[in-house]
């Protein structure tokens, strides 16, 4: 089953906002709880900030995530100097946190039990020091090139579900788009460390990580996501993209085609109910016969489905006595309702500023208590947001076994942080063979 956020058993008393200043700048030393060998796991509790905080005590995998962000095993500036930003439970927003190792990342975040956590830019300062310098030398240095993903873009063009609901039919669209990007980052720009992660609800984020893409300035991503996003050509709801097809558009073209019938045409069946082919006619070639045919057909057949239409309008355009009728601009056309419905439907705003914040891989999702977790490139057609840990689920798996550094080994989080970990192991040695080739390259100059 499919979870809205109608199924949530999350409290969602609201507390008023406290002032950022309320939270304190530096966490007092927590006193160590003193090892205990024997240390079982207890039944999970009901209410969310008591579900977050035995999580990140206990299970959260603050390593794999340190690794990940220092793209190395032992802490570097790429660490130390990250923004992590959190908010309270009490609706607090504290942001320009930073940490020298993984174990007083894991002592702060396990202290102050944050809802969620927000991973923004490594800066060119030490951010516990940033009193002492002027603002305008406080600079973001480098950031992973982030693609958001998110359902609301698509509500004017889902009939299955509204709000923040989602389903099989409607996963599509999202499936699709992590194709379509993955692709064009790949194969267009040459990016090899694409982590996808669920976002917990309704959407998904991309986290390219390699060298290359993490010191692109605004501007550079900036130009990246115009390049990707095909909607800059839309207008009162109608898209029209300039011919010949640019060369990335051909190839995404392919991916859209093989999922059209099902995503779009079956899925949504978006001309299916009665007067909602006049929306279809007017993305076609605005041809009298060929209109007035289509018009006849479909009044005679109300019950028609977007599938039917769509075939009907191939049978239509092969009679050859609409000789009046530019075969090649009804192929166009089509071809521009296919982008339409299946091109990635982006939030530039994210991909484009270097200092954008964005939660955290493995944080729980508040309302859904689902865990972010990362999908594997090759585990996107199967990838299912309604089977993903649930965070008192997770709890539950754990009840009355040992406490263990890696206790999540055995949970139903495993596989995800596997995949995780063996994402941060290819990243680390490309990281490296990067790093020789570079002071190879200073040795020799
Ligand atoms: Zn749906």
């Amino acid at each position: 089953m499919f979870q809205g956020s109608s199924n949530s058993q999350v409290n969602t008393n609201v507390q008023p906002k406290l002032p950022v200043a309320a939270v304190p700048a530096a966490v007092a030393p927590v006193t160590p709880a003193t090892p205990a060998p024997v240390a079982t796991f207890k039944p999970p509790p009901q209410d969310f900030e008591s579900i977050t905080s035995m999580y990140y005590k206990q299970l959260f995998p603050f390593r794999p995530v340190f690794q990940w962000l220092n793209h190395a095993p032992d802490p570097t500036p790429d660490f130390s100097k990250r923004e992590i930003a959190m908010e309270l439970h009490n609706g607090a927003y504290t942001r320009y946190r930073s940490y020298e190792t993984p174990e007083s990342f894991k002592k702060e975040v396990s202290f102050l039990n944050p809802a969620r956590f927000e991973i923004g830019p490594v800066y060119s300062i030490d951010l516990i020091n940033r009193a002492k310098y002027q603002k305008d030398s406080i600079q973001p240095v480098q950031k992973e090139l982030i693609f958001d993903i998110d359902m609301t873009d698509y509500d004017e063009i889902r009939s299955c579900c509204s709000g923040t609901d989602i389903c099989e039919k409607c996963w599509g669209f999202v499936r699709v788009a992590m194709h379509v990007i993955d692709f064009v980052l790949r194969h267009d720009f040459g990016f090899k460390f694409i982590l996808w992660v669920f976002s917990g609800r309704r959407g998904v984020h991309a986290w390219i990580s390699d060298y290359r893409a993490r010191f692109l300035p605004d501007n550079a991503r900036r130009s990246i996501v115009d390049y990707v996003n095909v909607f800059r050509g839309v207008s009162q709801g109608k898209l029209k993209l300039p011919r010949p097809l640019h060369p990335m558009l051909s190839h995404t073209l392919e991916l859209l085609k093989s999922n059209f019938v099902s995503v779009v045409l079956q899925g949504q069946n978006p001309w299916g109910a009665p007067g909602a082919e006049k929306q279809l006619l007017s993305r076609l070639p605005n041809n009298g016969p060929f209109q007035q045919r289509l018009k006849q057909k479909w009044s005679e057949e109300p019950n028609r489905s977007s599938l039917d239409k769509w075939k009907d309008i191939d049978e239509i355009a092969k009679s050859k006595d609409l000789k009046t009728l530019d075969r090649n601009a009804l192929l166009e056309a089509k071809q521009d309702i296919m982008f339409y419905y299946l091109a990635p439907r982006l939030d530039e705003n994210v991909s484009t500023k270097l200092n954008h914040l964005l939660k955290s891989p493995f944080c729980i999702h508040p309302k859904t208590q689902k865990i972010c977790v990362p999908i594997p490139t090759d585990q996107i057609d199967t990838f299912d947001p309604s089977s993903v840990p649930i965070a008192t689920e997770l709890l539950k798996e754990v009840q009355g076994k040992r406490v263990t550094e890696n206790t999540y080994e055995s949970t139903t989080l495993r596989p995800y942080v596997d995949y995780f970990r063996k994402f941060y192991n290819e990243q680390h040695k490309a990281e490296r063979s990067l790093k020789r080739s570079r002071e190879s390259e200073g040795l020799d100059f």
